[in-house]
């Protein structure tokens, strides 16, 4: 039976037939053998990418370009005067440089794939009896797909079992507002859109879990057939490219103004017409920059593939750029600035009916389970009740888990026997916390099942659970954030919530995070039967956690340490160094983000830490005036991440703002650069994002700005490059032209130093590692002009130079009547070299270009020994010598040429000097 082209409808079967018809047993999933076979028929789970372009039409295209066309008029121009050797040379030109921009684009091009790979989905299955994850690219018909919040769904799947399910399905149907699903059987008839026995490709899990049989992979799934329709069109050019493009338009114009220039500047010298006709145009090509757009895809690329060894993997190339640009880090808290290894350290236990309240200490670090509780400096010899409630709520409104030894890898190690905290590190203390009181917690769980929850709930900040007790009592367990727990205790006495507040404040204020506890008790009634007050024990989440308030009865505090990450510290001090203002976001406490927040040296002095509810009260503008004073934004809402990120963005900052879960996706849509976390990030967060970073890790968002800054700077020192050799040029011809000498040098060999010693050299240059000092600049403005003052000041200087040594040798030569074969060789070998010495030149902006850098870049070492060798060629072997006109040089001259040129670099070295 093949389960694709069989391809029943499967909404309308019931799960048990889906799961029958494709041979797969729910609690186990494939096996080994069964998914061996099935990859074998249906391949990857993949829509078919457009076929690679063949080679020869890739190299084919290369042809298709104006510069190629006015070479060949060149070329038939030269042999239509008799120069069948020109001509020859020209041809040659063309194919040369239609090699090299087909050979360099085949490199930009095998990057970028290599790259795409990096940012494939994850998917979490069944197989064999045990859960994994895979990529989403390996899915097979048959595999049981675990799904939950925030996951993306790799292929078309029938459920088998879910709860609350809700999927948004807009980029299938269209349809904004969540699909709910059901498990039912529904009529052949139904549209894609009410298919809620479904999920599909390219949709995601906004909330609740399921279970689900995959029926489609790749091509066959519901978006594949879509897919034909809408081939993914290119990612367009980024600004960053657009900007270059429009230089490289620039300089075209000015191509064709100069070739007039020197055309009208020749017969005005009464020169033979066809010469200078072919050396007119031997300039213009050889300023049009022909390889500025592949040379700018390669620096990308490069870019790319130096974050992504840094664990930064790029999902939009245009965040490379920003990435430069970036002038604030909006960075959640836990787990990106901390660890997210939580320790409880104290408890707070409010007394009452006149006892009073007490404190406990609780030793030990990590997740680890050695450590004791203490009061006042003296162990505690056994929990009394109040502790014990508390712990009772800590450990069973918990949905972490400890995991005997050998199961799956989780969260946090447990140090006794190997057994494993798995879940949310928050949770998991608290489980950490009930062993150091000596409870047993899954006997605790076993004779208190939990009978209702309404689970965790960001916005809220709390979560709570119903228990049934072994004495057959009804319990509310609550637990979350103080504010939001006491506003549940409205039956409590104002001096106990009172304190408590005080007490949480206080806690707060050294950077622990605080838990409070509550329960709800049913009341027991003569006849040994409970009471519901008033629907509270329902919790039904139609209600929400607002049936709980006035019933709840507070157990107490519970305050949690979260160390900060090693190199956390000098991450943001190096954010500052470079001009990059860093900003907490976080769910926590206002007291505790911004004690963190000074810990880590985000928060100076006279920062402020905003909450949430002060957001909300805050105006536009009064929230772009503040701006600048605040450090932390502390118990904000996903909805507000958005607020923030477009008011920095009105105040003209370039945001980079992290998020990992399903709500933040709009606001890591709207940042410059969405950041989201590959470990703990949903893939709703990924796939809105630009960059995903592997670890998790601020200080690895802050190499991903630096590289971005390298990038850049690499791109500057190609455009520097190539101005200041096309300066160079223009200008020793116009000067000749203007002072009445012959042309200094020929059409062939102006296009030989255009195409063979540039060609060798430019694209290295983006290939340039670090300079070091990327992060002591302030950030680069997005609008900076490509040829900003400080690099024009560098043409002159550069190009001035060599044009008057080049100049004044050939002037001085001819006045000395040697021929003018031998002192145009002079010249063509002098301007090359002059070339290779600019090279050096651009290499850094301000390091010395000499000793051990020289060797730095190795691409653009080979590039330099290629164009010597080449150059040598033209010069000693008659056959080329003959193409390019030129006479052998004794090796004396050569020598005094290239002392001349080294000008060129001494010039450079005495400005990089004396900065
Ligand atoms: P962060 O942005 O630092 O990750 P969270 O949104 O995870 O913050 O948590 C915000 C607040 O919600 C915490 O300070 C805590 O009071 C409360 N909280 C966090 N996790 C839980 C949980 N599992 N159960 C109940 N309350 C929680
Ligand atoms: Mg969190």
């Amino acid at each position: 039976m093949n389960p694709i082209t069989a391809a029943p409808d499967w909404h309308t079967l019931s799960a048990a037939e889906a799961l029958a018809r494709l041979d797969v047993d729910p609690a186990a999933g494939l096996t080994a053998a069964q998914c061996r076979e099935r990859f074998a028929r249906h391949g990857p789970n993949a829509l078919p990418s457009a076929p690679p372009t063949p080679l020869w039409r890739a190299f084919a295209h290369q042809f298709a370009s104006p510069l190629v066309a006015i070479l060949f008029v060149a070329a038939a121009l030269s042999a239509a005067l008799g120069h069948a050797g020109d001509a020859l040379v020209i041809l040659g030109v063309v194919v040369a440089n239609a090699l090299i921009g087909w050979l360099q684009e085949g490199r930009a091009e095998r990057s970028m794939a290599a790259l795409q790979r990096l940012s494939l989905l994850q998917a979490r299955v069944r197989r064999g009896g045990v859960e994994q994850t895979l990529p989403a690219a390996e899915l097979l018909p048959g595999d049981l797909l675990l799904l939950s919040a925030g996951d993306a769904v790799g292929a078309d799947a029938r459920l088998v079992e879910q709860t609350r399910l809700q999927a948004a399905e807009a980029a299938l149907t269209g349809e904004s507002v969540p699909t709910g699903k059901a498990l039912a059987p529904l009529p052949a008839a139904t549209g894609l859109g009410e298919r809620r026995n479904m999920v599909f490709a390219g949709t995601h899990i906004t909330d609740g879990r399921a279970l689900a049989v995959v029926v489609a992979t790749g091509v066959h799934t519901e978006v594949g057939r879509i897919a034909r329709l809408t081939a993914d069109a290119a990612e367009p050019a980024t600004p960053l490219q657009q900007r270059v493009q429009g230089f490289g338009r620039a300089l075209v114009m000015a191509a064709f103004v100069l070739f007039a220039l020197v055309l009208l500047l020749g017969l005005w010298r009464d020169l033979p017409l066809g010469e200078v006709l072919t050396v007119a145009i031997g300039q213009m090509v050889s300023t049009v920059p022909e390889g500025l757009p592949v040379a700018m895809t390669i620096a990308l690329a490069v870019g790319m593939q130096r974050m992504a060894r840094q664990g930064v993997i790029i999902r939009r190339l245009s965040a490379v750029e920003t990435l430069g640009s970036t002038t604030v880090i909006c960075s959640d808290k836990t787990g990106t600035l901390t660890l997210n290894q939580m320790t409880v350290t104290r408890l707070w236990l409010p007394g009452g009916a006149g006892a009073a309240a007490q404190v406990v200490e609780v030793s030990g670090s990590g997740h680890a389970t050695a450590g004791e509780l203490s009061e006042g400096g003296r162990p505690l010899a056994a929990p009394g009740p109040a502790l014990m409630a508390l712990l009772r709520a800590a450990v069973l409104c918990n949905d972490a888990r400890l995991a005997p030894p050998g199961e799956g890898a989780g969260a946090g190690v447990d140090a006794e026997g190997g057994w494993r905290v798995i879940g949310d590190p928050t949770e998991g203390a608290l489980l950490v916390l009930a062993c150091k009181a000596g409870v047993d917690v899954n006997a605790w769980r076993a004779s208190w099942p939990r009978e209702a929850e309404l689970p965790f709930d960001a916005d809220a900040r709390l979560m709570a659970t119903r228990h049934r007790g072994p004495d057959g009592r009804q319990r509310v367990l609550i637990k979350g954030a103080p504010e939001a727990v006491l506003r549940l205790c409205g039956g409590e006495p104002a001096a106990l919530r009172q304190a408590a507040r005080a007490e949480a404040e206080a806690l707060s204020a050294q950077a622990l995070r605080v838990l409070a506890f509550a329960e709800v008790t049913a009341a027991s009634r003569t006849d040994g039967t409970y009471d519901e007050p008033a629907g509270a024990l329902a919790l039904d989440p139609a209600d929400g956690f607002d049936a709980l308030a006035g019933h709840a009865r507070l157990l107490g505090l519970a305050g949690q340490t979260d160390p900060p990450r090693d190199g956390a510290r000098e991450a943001v001090e190096a954010c500052r160094a470079a001009g990059i203002r860093p900003l907490m976001l976080t769910g926590d406490h206002r007291l505790t983000g911004l004690a963190v927040a000074r810990r880590l040296g985000m928060a100076r002095e006279g920062d402020r830490a905003v909450d949430g509810d002060e957001l909300e009260r805050m105006g536009e503008t009064e929230l772009r005036d503040a701006l600048p004073g605040i450090a932390v934004f502390a118990r904000v809402q996903p909805a507000q991440k958005l607020r923030i990120v477009e008011a920095l963005q009105a105040n003209g900052e370039v945001v980079a703002m992290t998020g990992d879960g399903v709500n933040d996706a709009p606001a890591l849509a709207r940042a410059d650069i969405g950041v989201a976390m590959g470990r703990s990030g949903t893939e709703v967060a990924k796939s809105a994002a630009r960059i995903v970073i592997t670890d998790d890790n601020f200080a690895t968002i802050v190499r991903a700005v630096e590289q971005g800054r390298v990038v850049y700077a690499n791109l500057k020192k190609l455009i520097l490059y190539l101005f200041a050799t096309a300066v160079d040029e223009i200008a020793i011809l116009v000067l000749a032209l203007l002072a009445g000498y012959p042309l200094p040098l020929l059409a062939v060999q102006i296009l030989w130093i255009n195409i063979v010693t540039e060609g060798t050299l430019t694209v290295n240059l983006v290939m340039e590692p670090a300079d070091g000092d990327e992060m002591r600049r302030r950030p680069v403005p997005r609008d900076e002009p490509l040829l900003d003052k400080a690099l024009l000041r560098r043409v002159v200087l550069m190009a001035g130079t060599s044009a008057a040594v080049g100049f004044g040798w050939f002037a001085w030569r001819l006045g000395t009547g040697i021929d003018l074969a031998t002192v145009r060789t002079e010249t063509f070998t002098l301007v090359a070299m002059c070339q290779w010495f600019n090279a050096l030149n651009c290499q850094s902006a301000t390091r010395s270009s000499l000793g051990p850098a020289l060797w730095r870049n190795p691409w653009l070492f080979s590039g330099l020994l290629l164009s010597v060798l080449l150059q040598l060629a033209v010069l000693y072997l008659p056959p080329l010598a003959a193409l390019l006109h030129t006479e052998p040089l004794p090796v004396s001259v050569l020598l005094q040429l290239l002392a001349l040129a080294s000008a060129v670099l001494w010039v450079e070295e005495l400005r990089k000097a004396m900065r």
